[in-house]
């Protein structure tokens, strides 16, 4: 297979236009009257004018008039390439299936910045473009991106940060409001300051508080790990009590439970109050 491009994780190797968005990723769009031949076990060729789009992540979707469904498709390919000597402008790999594009009469071939799409959330303070939730918050326009929690919520027209990026909403034991850049203020310091050391150790016969910790996510870990290995996830909600056995409770959205994920006593005071009720 002489001439066949090397492929990195995209394929190609994209110039950005020297005066347009600053963004890696781009969607490249193949159009025309193209032969296409997909190749496994069996082989199927097609020839139509059909569009071809690859994604940043090798995802190849090949698109005829007809229907939703593409003509021939490979999802997260291992290579995207062309191959010069055999005259195909794109061959797709993954693992033993082959997908060949070649154009005899090109409309088209160009590739286009492109970001992740999703409810808008506010405008970019570095650039004025539009900031969008998805995974996470990115910027339409430059590109920067935001990690966010899944549960956090952040509205329109909440009040911004003075940075001026928008704030978002999120449980830990309190409702908190965060700017959405950690290295602005940080959801982890405020929690800490709110919970540090303010829970005892569940463990019998420990002495320990628990402090504030994150280990992929926010923990409330005994102080005296390791020779405690008392540690718990801090639940997405806020602390509405205390539980039978010692630790607080939080109210979820899928109701109350203990900070202890494994204990199942968080509602026993409710329940003994509604049987003293009933006599
Ligand atoms: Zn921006
Ligand atoms: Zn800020
Ligand atoms: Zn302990
Ligand atoms: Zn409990």
């Amino acid at each position: 297979m002489g001439g066949v491009t090397p492929a990195g994780r995209r394929g190609f190797k994209y110039e950005t236009a020297a005066n347009g968005p600053m963004i890696d990723d781009a969607i490249r769009v193949l159009a025309g009257d193209c032969t296409v031949i997909a190749e496994d076990t069996d082989r199927s060729e097609y020839r139509g004018r059909v569009t071809t789009i690859v994604k940043p992540d090798n995802t190849v979707l090949v698109h005829d008039i007809d229907g939703y469904q593409p003509v021939a498709w490979l999802t997260r390919a291992d290579s995207v390439s062309s191959d010069r000597t055999g005259d195909f402008t794109l061959v797709v790999k993954k693992d033993t299936q082959t997908l060949r594009i070649a154009a005899h009469d090109q409309d088209g071939f160009a590739h286009y910045p492109a970001s992740a799409a999703g409810t808008p959330v506010g405008d970019c303070p570095d650039c004025g473009g539009a900031l969008v939730r998805s995974s996470g918050v990115t910027c339409v326009s430059c590109g920067d991106r935001y990690g966010v929690p899944a549960d956090a919520t952040i509205r329109d027209n909440q009040c911004d940060c003075d940075c001026g990026l928008p704030k978002m909403r999120i449980e830990r034991g309190l409702a908190f409001n965060v700017c959405l850049d950690r290295a602005c203020e940080s959801l982890d310091a405020a929690v800490k300051q709110a919970f540090d050391r303010e829970w005892d150790c569940s463990e019998p016969d420990c002495d320990g508080d628990l402090r504030i910790l994150r280990r992929g996510g926010l923990i409330a870990g005994c102080e005296h790990y390791p020779n405690c290995e008392v540690g718990f996830a801090i639940p997405a909600g806020v602390v509405d009590g205390e539980c039978a056995c010692g630790l607080p409770t939080f109210e979820t959205g899928s109701g109350i439970r203990c900070l202890d994920a494994t204990c199942d006593r968080a509602l026993e005071g409710a329940l003994e109050a509604d049987s003293a009720a009933d006599d």
